[in-house]
């Protein structure tokens, strides 16, 4: 079995689901006692933030190659970002970096493109739905994405920065997000990215009428399916 390295701690609420996630996967593959051999690199989140705060992305792009740099001498054979937002940082980290990277949006592009689904609704902080790094993954699997308008955008990050990664979920949170993923389902979407690692915490599939893909579970368990490879 291959050592998963997890960059975490983006925010450690949605880290502690990837640790649980791994180790569930491998027991169900391999019974037993077996669980996930792995190494956690886990951040603080407040230094994090105030980068992202200040748009300073050379900043955070450092601090994740130094990330990945520990993950890698300390003996991790891939490399897991446990964070959509921050892969706006993936191309130095490969760059720099020797052992194999697994996208979260290119898992994700994986599994949807299998569904046959290629209208799709994509939640996650701003960063993530407004700029390019995401979705030029997913169009390589045929996948087009379609977003919230600015206002609900603006409540989908709030929500997510004011809320989930605090570990605070709210029924009136839950409430807006399902009414906006009902107006991206009557303009065409599929199914919805929940591209955010935090949003599974708030949104279930019951939730919504259209199939959700989780990209914390869907990152987490294509890890595993690299690590037990042979
Ligand atoms: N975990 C989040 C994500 O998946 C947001 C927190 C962060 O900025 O890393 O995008």
């Amino acid at each position: 079995m291959k050592t998963i390295g997890l960059i975490g701690g983006m925010s450690w609420e949605s880290s502690a689901v990837y640790y649980e996630l791994i180790n569930k996967k491998v027991k169900e593959e391999l019974g037993g006692f077996h669980s996930a051999k792995s190494i956690m690199v886990s951040v603080d989140f407040a230094e994090i933030e105030i980068l992202q705060r200040k748009d300073d992305w050379n900043g955070l792009t450092k601090y994740m190659i130094k990330s990945a740099k520990q993950l890698e001498n300390a003996g991790a054979d891939l490399i897991l970002l446990c964070t959509n937002t921050m892969h706006l940082c993936s191309e130095e980290i490969i760059k720099n970096t020797t052992i194999p990277f697994l996208h979260i949006a290119d898992a994700t592009g994986k599994i949807i493109q299998s569904k046959g689904l290629r209208k799709l609704a994509l939640l996650g902080t701003k960063f993530t739905m407004e700029r390019d790094f995401y979705r030029t993954i997913l169009k390589k699997y045929g996948i087009d994405v379609i977003i919230p308008d600015v206002d609900d955008r603006e409540l989908i990050h709030k929500v997510i920065y004011e809320e989930l990664v605090l570990g605070t979920i709210q029924s009136n949170s839950r409430e807006a997000y399902k009414r906006i993923i009902k107006d991206l389902e009557n303009k065409g979407a599929e199914g919805v990215i929940l591209g955010c690692t935090e949003i599974p915490l708030l949104i279930k599939q019951e939730d919504v009428d259209i199939p959700i893909f989780n990209t914390t579970k869907i990152h987490a368990e294509s890890a595993v399916e690299i690590a037990l490879k042979n």
